[in-house]
């Protein structure tokens, strides 16, 4: 309320954010690539949770997905290869107040990134993860990353990778205290965002790997789940991800899964049969959350602390 007299108050209008709120820089990916559709559905999710940009913080670490701070208009740290999650982690440890979410790509985060991955993952502190998996180290043009499929040719394996990809859904959901673990394609707006509404709503570590198309190097990889929606699996459940009615038609191949079932998660994520599963893994809302625990401090003032640490250092007194 603005004004001296009651009666003559004005009612300040509730802000609201528009899309270019959350618009940064120009994103300067290459044409068609999957990150811009990626950056457009957490735009999007932004606006409709009317997240205050200014209460956002986009972590990332290096790669192609990880310029995705400098095209969001809140606060970013595009950080260090492999190192966004416990960047993200102290920002939470101290501010459990902020939006937080992690850009990392499959280079970044299961290969130089993977201690902290895992252990984030059981930390569950409060914050989205999105894993834009192409399969591929794009910006250092085209080395294999720990997710490229075997025989698959590269610039480090130019006769094919003779290494058996990791999935990255199955080592999360083999993590102690995981909490929340979903996978998306970048192809399929409706999926893709609903995914990632679910994701930033959940209470804990959502991680959410996303099939993200490299038209510049891995462009065969997902072309054919791409272009017929029967090889794709759609799990379905009211506790997962629910897609519009419309939406949900295109996918002929459906499967109930409840989300509390974290074998049968397992088990779907493994199957491996010729099609590639998407919706909710698995949730967990009970799980331990570290940053509850962190952000409460020890209750000590100041003065406190510091007698606390001149008594701990008396010990090496000589
Ligand atoms: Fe996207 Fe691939 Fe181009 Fe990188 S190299 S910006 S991942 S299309």
């Amino acid at each position: 309320m603005q004004g001296l007299k009651k009666d003559w108050a004005l009612e300040t209008p509730p802000r609201i954010c528009v899309l270019e709120d959350y618009q940064g820089a120009e994103a300067r990916w290459c044409p068609g690539c999957g990150d811009h559709a990626v950056l457009s559905a957490v735009q999007r999710v932004a606006r409709d949770l009317q997240l205050p940009p200014e209460k956002t913080v986009v972590v990332s670490g290096i790669g192609c997905s990880s310029r995705f701070p400098h095209y969001m208009k809140t606060y970013g740290f595009h950080g260090l290869h492999g190192r966004a999650l416990p960047v993200a982690e102290g920002v939470r440890a101290r501010r459990p107040d902020l939006e937080i979410f992690v850009v990392t790509g499959d280079g970044d985060c299961c290969a130089i990134g993977t201690a902290h991955w895992i252990h984030s993952i059981r930390y569950n502190m409060r914050m989205t993860v999105l894993l834009l998996d192409n399969q591929i180290y794009g910006l250092t043009k085209a080395q294999t990353s720990p997710t490229t499929r075997l025989s698959e040719k590269s610039n480090t394996h130019p006769r094919g990778s003779f290494f058996v990809p990791i999935d990255p859904i199955s080592v999360v959901l083999g993590i102690a205290n995981v909490s929340f673990v979903a996978q998306t394609v970048d192809w399929n707006p409706p999926h893709l965002y609903e995914t990632i509404l679910a994701a930033h709503r959940h209470q804990g570590l959502s991680f959410v790997r996303i099939y993200q198309r490299c038209p510049h190097y891995t462009a065969h990889v997902y072309a054919g789940a791409q272009q017929d929606p029967s090889k794709i699996l759609l799990m379905t459940h009211p506790e997962g991800i629910v897609l519009p009615e419309a939406a949900s038609r295109m996918f002929k191949n459906q499967v109930v899964h409840d989300p509390s079932d974290l074998n049968e998660a397992r088990r779907l994520a493994a199957a491996g049969d010729g099609v590639l599963p998407i919706g909710l893994f698995y949730r967990n809302p009970q799980a331990l959350r570290y940053d509850e625990v962190s952000s409460q401090g020890l209750g000590l003032t100041p003065s406190q602390k510091v007698a606390a640490i001149n008594k701990a250092l008396d010990r090496f007194m000589i």
